[in-house]
């Protein structure tokens, strides 16, 4: 198939699969999501993803129809299904079906999947990031359905020529529309805190351990747009960016003095997912 939907069960291209109106996601945006890419058929860091889906349901009081063994099977299936090499997977969980009223319904959640032929960023090409002010809610710890301000930014991004949007809270880098942002100052590696108001990057964990694999301190701490601008490095993370350098932020060049420690990360975390995604090898 040249990409695959499914819906409660059902099964077909994207394009026909259709969604009852009184699913929740529907009216309120009521659930969350996951992500994962995917290569040779192997889901990269299921485990991970699963699990966090699985926790946000968990902090929104949202019952999933599966559990996570039945969720993470059904998902190694599918991607079966579909062409190419590299796979992008969607999946989430709404909070359940009903007339529109703000107050939960009652019963397990509906699951929706899509998976669609993608590959990971050309993961040496270094991005241009705009910057605008973090205007989302405090709960950016859950992977909401609820995306406006994120659409928004990437809209911002995009108009500007840019990849990425980047977050300033209270004049504090959280993180960018739909990414994880990170800078190496004097050879130490600074992220934002895992607080309520950033999400906690797969990918994101992967480069704290990958820093301290390497004997790159790691510092998870509050640091402002002047730091970012006069940062050795930038590196922003994500699923399907994995780890890449940044070259300007609102046109202006910035990083670029730190490259031997932007490649150790970089080049690390992109080889783990070509090692663990190799045809014919299981790493789950
Ligand atoms: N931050 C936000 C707001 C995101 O939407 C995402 C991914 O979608 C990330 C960070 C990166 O998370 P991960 O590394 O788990 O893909």
């Amino acid at each position: 198939m040249k990409n695959l939907g499914y819906y409660n069960g059902r099964v077909g291209l994207i394009e026909e699969i259709s969604v009852p109106m009184t699913d929740r996601a529907f009216y309120f945006g009521d659930g969350v999501y996951d992500a994962v890419m995917c290569r040779n058929n192997i889901p990269y860091l299921l485990f991970e993803h699963v699990n966090r889906l699985y926790q946000n349901c968990h902090l929104l009081g949202i019952t999933p129809p599966k559990t996570k063994e039945e969720l993470s099977h059904l998902i190694k299936e599918l991607v079966k299904l579909v062409d190419g090499e590299e796979k992008f997977v969607y999946f989430h969980v709404s909070r359940g079906s009903g007339i529109r009223e703000h107050t939960f319904t009652e019963g397990k959640g509906n699951l929706c999947i899509t998976i669609k032929p993608q590959k990971v960023d050309n993961v040496f090409e270094k991005m241009d990031l705009a910057v605008t002010n973090d205007y989302r809610y405090s709960y950016c710890n859950i992977k909401t359905l609820n995306l406006l301000p994120s659409v928004l930014s990437a809209q911002l991004a995009k108009d500007n020529r840019c990849e990425e949007t980047v977050f300033v809270r209270d004049g504090y880098i959280t993180e960018c529309s739909h990414s994880n942002i990170s800078i190496l100052k004097n050879g130490e590696l600074i992220t934002a805190p895992a607080d309520k108001h950033i999400l906690p990057g797969v990918t994101r964990a992967h480069l704290i351990e990958e820093a301290r694999k390497h004997n790159i301190p790691v510092r998870e701490e509050k640091y402002t747009l002047d730091d970012l601008y006069s940062a050795d490095e930038i590196i922003v993370t994500s699923s399907s960016k994995m780890a890449r350098g940044v070259k300007t932020i609102c046109r202006k060049p910035v990083g670029g003095k730190d490259e031997e420690r932007l490649r150790i990360l970089r080049d690390s975390i992109y080889n783990s997912y070509l090692a663990s995604t190799k045809a014919h090898e299981r790493r789950e």
